[in-house]
C-alpha cells in the first residue's frame, strides 16, 4: 500500500526529475513514476551539444548524472505504471495497477507519445480495444483476449487480466522469463493489426493469422494523454500548457516534450521547474 502524497510525477526524464528535485527542495512529499532507463531519448541521443555550460556530453552520460543528482537529493523512481488520473474533490486518484494514491496535484513529464498505431488500432478502441486493464478487465470475464506487452512491467496486469479471462494470447514484444497461468498462451510473432466489423473479432498476427478475440489490450509505456487524464486538452497532440505549466485541468501540470515542440533538454529541464513550483504553490491554496 503506498502512502498518499502532496505531488505526483509522471515520467522520469529530464522535465520529470527536474520537476522532482524542486518539489523535493520545497519540501513536499512527491511520488516519482517511470521506467527503469527514466528516459530512453536521452538514452538513444549520441551528444547533447546545446546544453549549456556542459558541451559535447554523451546523451547517456547526462541521463545518468541528472538521475544522479536526483538520487543524490533524495529523490526516488517507482517503477509503475499508471493507467488513470482521476479528480476526486480536491484531490486526484492515481490508478496504479489494482490500487490507488491519492495526490494533491499532478505534473505529466511523459515525453512524446508514439503516434504509431496499429491498423485497426484507433477504429477499435473502446470497440474491443483497451489500454487499461484495471478498467476494462470485468468486460472480458470468462472471454478470449490478447494481450500485447511493450515491456516486463506490464506482466502483473497481464497476470490480473488471466484472472479473469478465460482464455488469454499474451504477445510480449521482449523475451518472456517468467511462467503465467495455464489459460494464458505465449506466442512469440508480430501483431499486423485488427479486425472485425462493428467490434473488434480478430487481431492479426504475422505467422499464426486471423485468432479470433473477444478484446486486446494494448498495454504500452506512454499511454495516450486523453486515455491518462480524462478531459485533458491537446493541441497537435501535446498537452496545452500557459506559462505556469497548467492545463486545463485544474492541479494539472504538463512539462518537457509532452507539452510540445521544441524537443530539447535544456527546454525539458525549465518546463519541470516551472511546473513543480507551480503545483506547489497551487497546493499551498488548496
Ligand atoms: C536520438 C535523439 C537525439 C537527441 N538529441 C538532442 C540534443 O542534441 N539536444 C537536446 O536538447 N535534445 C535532444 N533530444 C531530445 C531530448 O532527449 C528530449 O527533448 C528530452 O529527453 C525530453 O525530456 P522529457 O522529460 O520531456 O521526456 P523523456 O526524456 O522522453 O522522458 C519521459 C519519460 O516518461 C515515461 N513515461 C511515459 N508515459 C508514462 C507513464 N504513463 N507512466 C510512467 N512513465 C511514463 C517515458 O517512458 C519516458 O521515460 C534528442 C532525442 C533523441 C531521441
Amino acid at each position: 500500500m503506498m502512502e498518499n502524497v502532496d505531488i505526483a510525477i509522471i515520467g522520469c526524464g529530464p522535465a520529470g526529475l527536474s520537476a522532482a528535485i524542486n518539489v523535493k527542495a520545497r519540501n513536499r512529499s512527491l511520488l516519482l513514476i517511470g521506467p527503469q532507463l527514466c528516459s530512453s531519448s536521452l538514452h538513444k541521443a549520441h551528444r547533447i551539444n546545446n546544453y549549456l555550460g556542459i558541451p559535447e556530453m554523451p546523451g547517456e552520460d547526462l541521463r545518468k548524472a541528472f538521475l544522479n543528482h536526483a538520487k543524490d537529493m533524495g529523490v526516488e523512481v517507482t517503477q509503475l505504471s499508471v493507467a488513470g488520473i482521476y479528480p476526486v474533490g480536491d484531490v486526484f486518484q492515481l490508478q496504479i495497477q489494482d490500487d490507488f494514491i491519492e495526490a494533491k496535484a499532478v505534473v505529466l513529464t511523459t515525453g512524446v507519445v508514439s503516434t504509431h498505431h496499429l491498423p485497426g488500432e484507433e477504429a477499435f478502441t473502446g470497440k474491443g480495444v483497451s489500454y487499461c486493464a484495471t478498467c476494462d478487465a470485468l468486460f472480458y470475464r470468462g472471454k478470449t483476449i490478447a494481450v500485447i506487452a511493450e515491456a516486463e512491467e506490464h506482466e502483473d496486469e497481464a497476470i490480473f487480466l488471466a484472472e479473469v479471462v478465460e482464455k488469454m494470447f499474451f504477445l510480449p514484444k521482449y523475451e518472456v522469463s517468467r511462467k503465467f497461468p495455464d489459460n494464458v498462451e505465449v506466442i512469440s510473432d508480430r501483431v499486423k493489426g485488427f479486425r472485425g466489423g462493428e467490434r473488434l473479432e480478430t487481431i492479426s498476427l504475422a505467422e499464426r493469422g486471423e485468432l479470433p478475440v473477444d478484446g486486446v489490450f494494448i498495454l504500452k509505456a506512454q499511454m495516450p494523454m486523453s486515455q491518462l487524464v480524462p478531459g485533458l486538452e491537446l493541441e497537435n497532440k501535446h498537452v496545452r500548457v500557459n506559462l505556469e505549466m497548467a492545463t486545463n485541468v485544474t492541479g494539472v501540470y504538463a512539462a518537457g516534450d509532452v507539452a510540445g515542440r521544441p524537443y530539447q533538454v535544456a527546454k525539458a529541464v525549465g518546463q519541470g521547474q516551472q511546473a513543480a513550483l507551480s503545483a506547489v504553490t497551487y497546493i499551498d491554496k488548496v
